[in-house]
């Protein structure tokens, strides 16, 4: 479950420097992306069979988030 509510789908999974193994997950409804590091009870067999995807930071998701709230509030001031 993520913070809206809705249910988190794994997409894919990276590799970190470090050799550790990250799934991402992300959310059905808003789209958010949570990363998981893979604990040894995680079924590793899903990761493997899960593409690889790149590791995205958070910070560029928030980045793209930031400027279509901030279009949208231009957007509202030009017509006001
Ligand atoms: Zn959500």
């Amino acid at each position: 479950m993520s913070a809206c509510g809705g249910s988190m789908e794994p997409i894919g999974s990276f590799q970190r420097r470090k050799g550790e193994y990250v799934l991402v997950h992300r959310c059905l409804d808003c789209g958010l992306e949570r990363f998981n590091r893979i604990a040894a009870d995680d079924d590793f067999n899903l990761v493997l069979a899960l593409p690889s995807v790149p590791p995205l930071t958070s910070s560029e998701v928030k980045t793209q988030r930031l400027e279509g709230e901030l279009g949208e509030e231009s957007d509202k001031h030009q017509v006001a």
